[in-house]
């Protein structure tokens, strides 16, 4: 049996990816390739979109709330 990645004769358990069969020290590679691109970058982007969104709908929900406040009392919050 051989690595599907390296080619190498695949030596103690192999590695069985959905596709693929792998040696323990590829196997090993993707996996860690796998775990950063899941709480690396993507994880990462998603939490900054989120906050990106979030602070967007804060600033959003204060000024409807400025013109409320200002259309209920004209000037009354000016100089
Ligand atoms: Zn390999």
């Amino acid at each position: 049996m051989r690595c599907d990645q390296c080619d190498r004769k695949i030596t103690g358990p192999p590695v069985k990816t959905a596709t693929r069969t792998l040696c323990r020290s590829c196997g090993d590679t993707l996996d860690g390739l796998t775990a950063g691109v899941l709480s690396g970058a993507d994880v990462g982007g998603a939490v900054a979109t989120a906050g990106w969104y979030s602070s967007l709908r804060e600033r959003r929900r204060e000024k409807q709330e400025q013109r409320r406040m200002s259309g209920e009392a004209p000037g009354g919050t000016g100089s």
